[in-house]
């Protein structure tokens, strides 16, 4: 009886918001001239009700999604103020810089704004702002607003359009109102929290496809070449198994319509982020023909589409901010990416993209990740998600005594070992699963807390959830979280053979597999063995402290220059590493700014590379937690 009031009321507010405005003031108008997008720059004007005094507007500094204050504000490169064609004073706030105070005279109602974004080209980096390319568009509307930040984010209607190139198509989740020549789209109005969470995307080689589902959700690929249009039949049936099992996993959508953007492309940059009714993907021109790209990119799609729920439905307490100057308070983050995380890989094997084996590949990864990562002895988990902002924006180097963004990783086993508990201690009758459904089910969207999410899962199986948590969330433990994979019936090994998915990410240059970044430089993958990241210049990119490379001496950013006295590359390091399980040396020389040094390492372990080994004491969970929740069905195109 409360819960379905709660819902009604719930409905109620969430219509409301789409259509409440902050008094009764009339939207704001915002024009995108996106025709100059082949050279990167995008002409914003917009139009505010004013009154005579000053009024304050912002730029969008904390995004969602990024977990950071990333607006790039740097990217304006021209901010005109008028009224009636009349030049207004302004100024920037002298504390918050990304916040504008503009002079409105006595019988002014509007200011005109006209704001030139400059979209970064050519460059590389997980960054919303290399938005174009001289083929294709991604346009994220907090790129080129302002906004009166005295209103929530929920209740600032506007009212947007966007002029494209001759010929391009678009694509978005935003309502449309009128399309009129030449290639103008007007949208309907929407609050600016719909605004930002809706990207467009838009080049002259653009493609649709069905993917089925309860509501409509559609694949929209743009590409630099038109043959980059031509997606096997295998991978859409992937995606249209990833729609169908995603839902299954949380009990149906809570999006009316769903655009999976792909944007394919060199010249872009690669990116990805979540949002409601859309996620934004952009991935190399090869990104869904080259089996290697597929492999090393299998858990990233999934992974933006889960948020859907979790975290765009349902947002922790914290993440929820009211508007974009906001600081976000990232500490249940744990939930929002690292649920996600776990879940990503389990649909990235239900829906076709990854073997069974492969997922025991990838999380053989993060365990030894884990392993690696000695930081782990004097900052917990719980540090990593409220230094969520910092952690983010971090080089390799010093990953492992600073920890990196581990409330992906060590949280998805730390899930792993709940869904192990809740299959055991239910005889098999419940899983993690049944918590997603209870936990993101559609009477409940409302932020949420700790309590909530211990309360939750014992109701799924009664356990004490809250003490679970914090020994995981607070361990200064150097022994990884392995509890999950070992009730599973696996164990972490290591041998000196390579595992597929470590050779693929070593080939296609990408050293994580959840970011989005292919670099242009090469790498070996010694954390296991010697402790050290290594390029193919012999930069040292990380180097674990109390393994044999670091006790030696060697710290990030010094250059290999020698093995055992011949010149360095990869191959020869490798070699040198793996002859030491019979007795070779390792001498490395080692340049550190204009001084040449050689360090001699005390390893006599070979190669070393993570892989789970299965304990046949234990019964199989991890092949039941794979197993796909509908029946295979191919959607009519
Ligand atoms: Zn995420």
């Amino acid at each position: 009886m409360r819960r379905s009031s709660i819902a009604l009321l719930s409905s109620l507010m969430f219509a409301c918001s789409l259509t409440a405005r902050g008094g009764d003031s009339p939207p704001v108008r915002l024009e995108l001239d996106a025709t100059a997008a082949p050279t990167g720059v995008l002409h914003s004007h917009m139009t505010f009700p004013a009154t005579p005094g000053v009024l304050t507007l912002a730029y969008p500094k904390w995004i969602p999604g990024e977990h950071s204050p990333s607006g790039p504000l740097s990217q304006i490169v021209r901010l005109t103020f008028t009224a009636g064609g009349v030049p207004l004073t302004w100024h920037r706030d002298d504390l918050d810089i990304f916040l504008f105070h503009v002079d409105v005279p006595e019988g002014v109602s509007e200011v005109r704004a006209d704001l030139d974004f400059a979209c970064v080209l050519g460059q590389e980096g997980f960054q919303s702002d290399i938005c174009s390319s001289y083929d294709q568009l991604v346009v994220n509307w907090w790129l080129v607003v302002l906004y009166p930040p005295s209103l929530p984010n929920d209740r600032d209607p506007f009212l947007a359009s966007i002029r494209l190139p001759a010929g391009w198509k678009y694509n978005t989740s935003l309502p449309l109102a009128h399309e009129s020549s030449p290639n103008t789209v007007e949208f309907g109005e929407v609050p600016l929290k719909t605004l930002v969470d809706s990207p467009l995307i838009a080049a002259k080689n653009l493609r649709t496809f069905p993917l089925g589902g309860r509501s409509s959700a559609l694949m929209a690929i743009s590409a630099e070449s038109a043959a980059s249009l031509e997606v096997p039949p295998d991978v859409v049936e992937h995606f249209e198994r990833m729609v169908a099992e995603t839902e299954a996993e949380f009990g149906g959508p809570r999006y009316t319509r769903y655009n999976l953007q792909i944007s394919l492309g060199d010249a872009i940059d690669h990116y990805t982020l979540e949002h409601f009714e859309s996620s934004e993907n952009r991935l190399p021109s090869t990104g869904l023909s080259d089996p290697r790209v597929l492999l090393t990119t299998a858990t990233m799609i999934p992974h933006e589409y889960i948020h859907s729920w979790n975290g765009k439905y349902r947002t922790p307490v914290g993440l929820d901010i009211t508007t974009y100057q906001d600081p976000i308070k990232a500490k249940l983050i744990w939930v929002y990416e690292g649920l996600t995380d776990y879940i990503s890989g389990i649909m990235a094997v239900r829906s076709g993209f990854w073997s069974e084996d492969q997922l025991r590949q990838s999380l053989a990864i993060d365990a030894a990740e884990m392993t690696y990562h000695t930081g782990r002895t004097w900052r917990s988990m719980q540090d990593t998600t409220v230094g969520a902002q910092m952690l983010l924006v971090s080089p390799n180097a010093w990953v492992s005594a600073r920890r990196n963004t581990d409330f992906y990783p060590e949280s998805g086993l730390m899930w792993l070992a709940a869904d192990a508990i809740i299959r055991q201690s239910s005889g098999g009758r419940r899983s993690l699963d049944d918590f997603c459904r209870l936990f993101f089910a559609p009477h409940i969207s409302a932020p949420y807390t700790f309590e909530d999410v211990a309360n939750a899962l014992n109701q799924v199986s009664p356990h004490d959830w809250s003490s679970f948590l914090r020994r995981h969330l607070d361990s200064l433990s150097a022994d990884p979280p392995l509890a999950g994979l070992e009730q599973s019936g696996w164990k972490l090994v290591y041998t000196d053979r390579k595992s597929e998915l470590i050779e693929d990410m070593e080939k296609v240059h990408k050293v994580d597999l959840l970011w989005p970044e292919w670099q242009s430089w090469g790498f070996a993958d010694l954390r296991y063995s010697i402790g050290l990241l290594i390029q193919d210049d012999g930069t040292v990119l990380d180097s674990a402290p109390g393994m044999s490379g670091y006790a030696a001496g060697i710290v990030p950013g010094m250059r290999l220059t020698q093995v055992n006295g011949a010149a360095f590359s990869l191959p020869v390091l490798e070699a040198a590493v793996r002859g030491t399980a019979n007795h070779g040396k390792l001498q490395l020389q080692a340049a550190n700014g204009s001084a040449s040094e050689s360090h001699s390492l005390d390893y006599h372990d070979g190669l070393k590379y993570p892989h789970l080994q299965r304990d046949p004491s234990k019964p199989d969970l991890l092949q039941r937690i794979v197993e796909p929740q509908t029946a295979k069905t191919t959607v009519a195109r």
